[in-house]
């Protein structure tokens, strides 16, 4: 049943997390609802992007594993891995998953248009020349990996090669020290490269706390990634007449790498380039994101972002549920639903694994005054029959004056899925004391969670 005398009362742009959920639940709503998409059903998350990345980890951790089998008597033969088979599974498996977008899409009822999609004015949208009035248009066009430009940039790689390399490097240079770097850095060497991680600041994977970034550091390094920080490349020279051969590194400091491949993680911007949202006057920031208010709407009434297109957090999850709340908001009588942005856990999938909900020590003191720091860092019960010098860090913050859990952090193996159950005791609001009166599950590492007693240090001022 169609809600408007428009062709759609909802016109998608891209086919992501966000696009496809909040075309999905309109349309179950019962609005006439369109999706355009000129790359691929799914996304970043789907095609190079959380899955993919997920499968390459899962692969690269074997070397560890085979490793660790020993310490349990088990003796594995010769090792030797083969890229093509890894890469092309993985390929084969996303290619299963675009299928399935494609069935929620059209057992929806949505209608997808292959083609790239431009806005003519504030209700009318083309793909590949033919004309459509939309009582509502959805920018969810995501985000693209930003490159710097500087001699021999064009020799870099980002992470959308890297799902397809055509043979795997002996040796890796991996620049940035955000998410991405860190987790390719890790699949890199699990997958056997002499692995360089470049930064440029001080200490990699700003913005989280300061000691699991501490710990992460001194884990990777352990582990033999060759991690450099303060150091920024200033040109890239091939060595051979092929893009893809030999290449060599000149860092500012005039050192210089030898390496098979450089892999640049320096960010994400927003993908909003030829998309006729100038034509439709849609407000954007200088770093081409849109601007929305806490509804999504941009400054067009009938114009919608949401996702990493409008640069807030860039997670899939986060965008499936800002694409749930608008939905909701344009075509229910429910109450009108705003996104939380607190609270939201996230994984770093380097290796070891990093979890984390809610604040860091530093934002916690910031925003809570004093603060109870519970701290500990162990040998998993795992390592001690395999020799592995691996450790896991956790962490909890607790605002001394109310006693609530404001931050959960650790650094070790199944972080994210451990830390997952956190975030519901930090979004509910528990207390430590809820924390104690918790029985942990014996023996895990996750228990230690339920079992901090002693404070480590407390940190901040009382109000
Ligand atoms: P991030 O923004 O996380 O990190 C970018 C890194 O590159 C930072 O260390 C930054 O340094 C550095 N950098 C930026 N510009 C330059 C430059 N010109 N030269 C050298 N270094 C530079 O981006 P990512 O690309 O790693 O990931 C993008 C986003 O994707 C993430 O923020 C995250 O939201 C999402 N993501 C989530 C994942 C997950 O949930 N597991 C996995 C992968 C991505 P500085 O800190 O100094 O600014």
């Amino acid at each position: 049943m169609s809600k408007s005398n428009y062709d759609y009362d909802l016109f998608v742009i891209g086919a992501g997390s966000g696009g496809v959920r909040a075309a999905r639940m309109a349309s179950n709503y019962g609005a006439k609802v369109a999706v355009a998409e000129d790359r691929y059903l799914g996304g970043t998350c789907v095609n190079v992007g959380c899955v993919p990345k997920k499968l390459f980890v899962y692969g690269s951790h074997f070397a560890e594993d085979f490793h660790d089998a020993g310490g349990f008597g088990w003796q594995v033969g010769e090792r030797q891995f083969d890229w093509p088979t890894l890469r092309d599974n993985k390929t084969q498996e996303i290619e299963r998953l675009n299928g399935i977008y494609r069935n929620l899409l059209d057992g929806a009822g949505v209608t997808t248009h292959w083609g790239r999609a431009e806005l003519l004015d504030a209700n009318r949208v083309a793909v590949d020349g033919k004309e459509y009035s939309c009582a509502n248009i959805l920018i969810a066009t995501g985000g693209w990996p930003t490159k710097p430009d500087f001699p021999g940039s064009n020799l870099a790689i980002t992470s959308n090669e890297a799902f397809h390399l055509d043979t795997f490097p002996k040796d890796a240079v991996v620049v940035g020290g955000g998410y991405i770097g860190v987790e390719f850095a890790g699949i890199f060497h699990g997958l056997g490269a002499n692995t360089s991680l470049l930064y440029r600041g001080d200490l990699f994977l700003r913005g989280f706390d300061q000691g699991v970034r501490e710990f992460v550091r001194d884990e990777i390094a352990k582990k033999g990634i060759d991690l450099r920080f303060n150091t920024d490349v200033a040109s890239i020279e091939a060595l051979t007449d092929d893009e893809n051969g030999r290449k060599r590194v000149h860092l500012k400091d005039g050192e210089t790498l030898e390496t098979d491949l450089v892999l640049y993680a320096t960010g994400r911007h927003a993908n909003t380039q030829n998309l006729g949202l100038d034509k439709a006057g849609v407000e954007m920031r200088a770093n081409g994101s849109i601007v929305v208010d806490e509804y999504f709407q941009t400054n067009i009434p009938s114009v919608y972002a949401l996702g990493d297109v409008i640069d807030r957090v860039q997670l899939t999850p986060v965008a499936i549920n800002e694409g749930m709340c608008l939905a909701n908001n344009l075509f229910t009588d429910n109450p009108k639903r705003t996104m939380n942005y607190n609270n939201i856990a996230t994984a770093v999938f380097c290796q070891p694994n990093i979890g984390t909900v809610g604040l860091s020590e530093e934002q916690a003191v910031a925003e809570h005054g004093q603060v109870h720091v519970f701290e500990s860092s162990f040998r998993a019960m795992k390592h001690t029959l395999t020799g592995s010098e691996e450790r896991t860090y956790m962490k909890l913050l607790v605002s001394a004056k109310d006693d609530r859990v404001v931050g959960a952090h650790m650094v070790g193996p199944d972080a994210g899925e451990i830390v997952q159950g956190l975030g519901i005791a930090l979004v509910a609001g528990l207390t430590k004391t809820q924390f104690d009166q918790t029985v942990g599950i014996h023996p895990t590492t996750a228990e230690e969670f339920v079992t901090m007693r002693d404070v480590t240090r407390t940190v901040g001022a009382a109000a």
